[in-house]
């Protein structure tokens, strides 16, 4: 069976590709501009002997979207099963100061992408009477937060998108469910100042900043058959962070 991963090139995404792969799924890597660690991860993924390809594409465009699918399709010879909505990217500031170009690359990479794949992956799902979406959200698209309007509106679409996909194909065979991470060690938290991190930490309850293969470790279950009873979810990855 195979999966799409997007943004695999790094953190969050490049774990997932690697616990699908781990469990025996055909994994296709989307990258935008790490090339040179999506091939390492493609031949760390075909290492446990299933197929693998990297696809570049800027998902956030949605004719490169729709190319992408193209191309897995004539590449792999086999259309997606398992989709992961998982590239995003931050552009934070206060809402007075942010600018029009960072709300919109924000909206578009997080929210819209995950709406052009849904819309390109969801035809063959429906058709195979199977088909696993499981979109990266985010806590803070629960609970709001100062500083990322841009960011937590688009993992709020996310979970909306997410529900609405549960509802309107459920009886075609595809579950639809989010993981919404909280503070999770990758670059995009990297970048954080050391007030802001220890400020974070206090507030988890299990005292422990997260890794992304705790988020893969979700996504897994997700895309399996453990949860083919489960749509329309978010489930928090947050050491207790949220409880909402
Ligand atoms: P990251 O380390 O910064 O990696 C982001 C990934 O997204 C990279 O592989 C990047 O690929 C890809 N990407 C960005 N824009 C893209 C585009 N237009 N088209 C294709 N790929 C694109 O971030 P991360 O922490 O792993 O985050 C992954 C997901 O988890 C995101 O949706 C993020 O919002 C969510 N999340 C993260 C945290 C956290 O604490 N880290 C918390 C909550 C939610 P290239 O480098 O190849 O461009």
């Amino acid at each position: 069976m195979l999966a799409l991963v997007t943004g695999a090139s790094r953190g969050i995404g490049r774990a997932v590709a690697i616990e699908l792969a781990k469990n025996n799924f055909d994994v296709a890597i989307n990258f935008n501009r790490s090339e040179e660690q999506a091939l390492k991860l493609c031949d760390e993924v075909k290492n446990f002997g299933v197929e693998a390809e990297i696809f570049k594409a800027d998902v956030s465009d949605y004719e490169q979207a729709a190319e992408l699918f193209k191309n897995i399709k004539n590449v792999m010879h086999s259309n997606v099963s398992v989709l992961v909505n998982n590239a995003g990217i931050t552009r934070d500031n206060l809402l007075m100061r942010m600018k029009i170009d960072d709300w919109q690359a924000v909206i578009n990479t997080n929210l819209n992408a995950a709406f052009y794949c849904c819309k390109e992956a969801i035809r063959d799902m429906a058709k195979a009477h199977y088909g696993r979406i499981i979109n990266i959200a985010s806590v803070v698209g629960l609970t709001g937060n100062a500083g990322q309007a841009n960011y937590s509106a688009s993992k709020a679409g996310i979970i909306g998108l997410t529900k609405s996909i549960a509802r309107e194909y459920a009886e075609r065979g595809i579950t639809a469910n989010a993981v919404a991470p909280g503070f999770i060690n990758t670059d995009m938290t990297e970048i954080l100042k050391p007030e802001v991190k220890e400020a974070i930490l206090n507030s988890i309850p299990l005292k422990k900043i997260g890794n992304p293969e705790d988020v893969a470790k979700a996504v897994m279950f997700f895309a399996s058959e453990e949860s083919s009873y489960i749509t329309g979810q978010v489930l928090a990855v947050d050491g207790g962070m949220t409880m909402c």
